[in-house]
């Protein structure tokens, strides 16, 4: 028979999925996998209900609803100062891995490079060889996943076509700064080259912190494209409601890829993201808020199991360093590990590599910490418990 595409037949299952599963079959605490463990707000998830019985429920506008459009393009302009056309520069689509998707099919030609920057989140790599694009990885230096930017400026060539920036960054939690984004803006106009801009947890970010999309820096509006994500900002990761903002010269191509890719997204669910959009700045603060709490906890319960802790400023992930605890296997092994005889699952970072980079951290697991209070308590005891044996 004869080879299906090379991309992905060469590809295993996702982490998230393999760890799912694991803790699924040892029946253990899934702190692996980037999900809440509550059901999202009650009052965007009764506008779906009432939009799902009322309708309509047949195909909705290719770009999205109006009313989701126009809620899109008001946050831009309530949380960020941007103005946004919304039928020229907003379009809905089906969870941001389905906006990345678009961003990189419409963006990139075959033999044009894409940066990344290591850890990458793992659906990137794989689209973008696929279009037959080439991938230039610039890796970020733990333990404060410091930005060399020498080696970011050394990583642009004439064929950079665009950089993917993830910021508020998983699994990092870094929440890169105005330096770090003056100095990628100063590269992509060196090069003129655009920015795909992930920016699914930009409500995920704690105190002392600030989310800045590189778009509203000088002279970025024409060259950066940002997701968003309504799994994170309103805790309902299975809905798969994105939304991209871009310029009308990509959102044009963009556009295009969208409607070849899923062409449109379940009506209800936009209808509710519309009215959640437009909910009280308490509502976006309060999130923050609640997830900032957790991670003290889930901290402090890692710290006090003997694990070194890194920073973590934004998302739902925080990484500890395993090291102290005096296993020495790799930081794949050291999940199954925990997952098996703790009955806590996690996911290694070295997932967020290229597979076999002899630069992958080894040493690090990824931990989720948007679960209850009282999940996260038991998490550190069992894992207290597991470091003691
Ligand atoms: N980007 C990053 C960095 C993520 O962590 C996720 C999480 N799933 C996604 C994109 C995909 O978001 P969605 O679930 O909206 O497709
Ligand atoms: N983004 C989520 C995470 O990093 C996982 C999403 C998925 O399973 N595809 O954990």
């Amino acid at each position: 028979m004869r080879p299906a595409n090379h991309v992905f037949s060469g590809l295993g299952t996702t982490i998230f999925t393999v760890m799912s599963a694991l803790a699924a079959e040892h029946g253990a605490i899934n702190l692996g996998q980037g999900f809440p463990d509550d059901e999202g707000p009650d009052d965007v998830r009764a506008v779906a209900a009432k939009a799902l019985i009322d309708g309509p429920n047949q195909y909705p506008p290719m770009p999205g609803l109006p009313a989701l459009r126009q809620a899109v393009a008001a946050a831009n302009k309530r949380f960020y100062g941007l103005d946004v056309d919304w039928q020229k520069q907003v379009l809905v689509t089906s969870g941001a891995t389905e906006a990345l998707n678009d961003c990189l099919m419409a963006l990139l030609n075959p033999g044009d490079e894409a940066i990344l920057i290591e850890p990458a989140y793992d659906s990137y790599k794989p689209v973008i060889e696929a279009v037959g694009a080439k991938i230039v990885t610039v890796a970020l230096e733990p333990p404060h996943w410091t930005l060399p930017l020498d080696r970011l400026a050394a990583a642009f060539t004439s064929k950079t076509k665009l950089i993917l920036l993830n910021t508020p960054m998983n699994p990092t939690g870094k929440v890169f700064t105005r330096a770090e984004l003056d100095a990628i803006a100063a590269l992509l106009v060196k090069h003129d080259a655009y920015a795909v801009c992930d920016e699914v947890y930009e409500h995920l970010v704690f105190s002392g912190h600030k989310h800045i999309p590189l778009m509203t820096l000088p002279g970025m509006a024409e060259r950066c494209v940002r997701i968003g994500s309504a799994g994170k900002t309103f805790s309902l990761t299975g809905w798969k409601i994105g939304y991209i903002t871009g310029p009308e010269h990509l959102m044009t191509p963009i556009m295009k890829a969208h409607q070849f890719v899923t062409f449109t997204t379940a009506p209800a669910t936009q209808t509710a993201i519309a009215f959640g959009l437009g909910k009280d700045d308490s509502y976006f603060a309060g999130l923050a808020a609640s997830l900032e709490a957790k991670r003290d906890i889930l901290a402090a319960g890692l710290k006090d199991a003997g694990f070194d802790v890194l920073p973590t400023n934004g998302t739902y992930f925080i990484s500890a360093d395993f090291r102290p605890l005096g296993f020495n296997g790799t930081d794949e092994e050291f999940c199954r590990d925990i997952t098996i005889k703790a009955k806590v699952a996690a996911i290694p970072l070295s997932a967020f590599y290229a597979p076999n980079a002899a630069h992958a951290p080894r040493h690090l697991a990824r931990f989720c910490f948007c679960k209850q209070d009282a999940i996260l308590a038991e998490s550190s005891a069992r894992l207290k418990a597991y470091a003691k044996k």
